[in-house]
């Protein structure tokens, strides 16, 4: 039988990257997967070239669109959800604390913490009348360690950790697990946008950032998308059954995010 056979899944910001690795992992391992996005062309592309997961527009950092994403899926799952993989985020602005602007610090805050927030909200009452479920929320090497001149990136990821330990607290006796992921670099476009806005805040060149990552993971690497998802697959499984309350670093040792020049 595969993994997650009969079971129905939600993944944030699944129209690209990690969340749509995700997404197909979990549908590969016998879940029906929805995802949303805010970005309304990547779930065109995706309603038409994956039949088999449903695409919603939606921003998480809304209430309003979060409410509605619930409603329709709950709608079409007969009022089930196994498991909501929290997802969605967004880099932030990159920079020294002082140069930045308090909406930026805001947004970050929105689309990677408060989601999470609001998407927990409508998926536990579900969860705990079926007495299971399973939340994934990603946090980031940037929820382990300090981060300079992303603070509010890291300010939200370290949200995320005492969001998912105290919140596993909360469920856990209802048999719901609540576990953060925490990717260190993936390589793909995301990853390159970030390294390129280092790049430019700190006058240096982008190969010199990249190398500056590399040589603080022990296994001198980036992670693939791929790493990530084969988590999120093993924690929601039933093998992974007594995990709650964790933050699971996929990273290959990250030892420090400290700026070297
Ligand atoms: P990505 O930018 O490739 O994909 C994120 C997706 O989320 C996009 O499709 C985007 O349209 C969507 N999205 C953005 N804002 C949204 C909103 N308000 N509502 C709904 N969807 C929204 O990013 P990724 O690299 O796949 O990252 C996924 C998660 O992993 C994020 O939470 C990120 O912080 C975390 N993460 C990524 C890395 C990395 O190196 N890429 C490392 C650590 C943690």
């Amino acid at each position: 039988m595969k993994k997650l056979q009969g079971k129905t899944a939600l993944v944030t910001g699944g129209g690209s990257g990690i969340g749509y690795t995700i997404a197909h992992t979990f549908e590969a391992a016998g879940a029906t997967v929805w995802v949303c996005d805010a970005d309304t062309g990547r779930i065109d592309q995706l309603n038409e070239r994956d039949r088999n997961i449903r695409g919603i527009v939606a921003d998480v950092g809304s209430e309003n669109d979060v409410q509605n994403l619930f409603e329709s899926v709950l709608n079409e799952t007969d009022g089930t959800l196994d498991i909501l993989v929290n997802n969605a985020g967004i880099s932030g602005p990159n920079g020294p604390l002082e140069t930045l602007q308090l909406q930026a610090w805001l947004d970050t805050l929105r689309i990677n913490l408060i989601s999470a927030f609001l998407c927990c909200r409508h998926a536990l009452p579900v969860m705990k009348g079926q007495r299971s479920g399973s939340i994934v929320n990603l946090s980031s090497t940037a929820g382990t360690h300090g981060y300079p001149l992303r603070t509010p990136y890291a300010s939200a990821k370290w949200g995320i950790i005492g969001l998912t330990k105290s919140l596993a607290m909360e469920v856990g006796g209802y048999g719901i697990r609540v576990n953060a992921i925490c990717p260190g670099p993936v390589s793909g476009a995301r990853m390159d946008r970030v390294i390129d806005d280092e790049a430019e805040t700190r006058g240096i060149d982008s190969s010199k950032v990249r190398e500056q990552f590399t040589s603080q993971i022990s296994l001198k690497c980036f992670v693939e998308a791929e790493d990530i998802a084969q988590m999120a697959l093993f924690v929601c499984s039933e093998q992974g059954a007594r995990i709650s309350g964790q933050a699971l670093s996929v990273d290959g040792h990250t030892e420090s995010l400290s700026l070297i020049d």
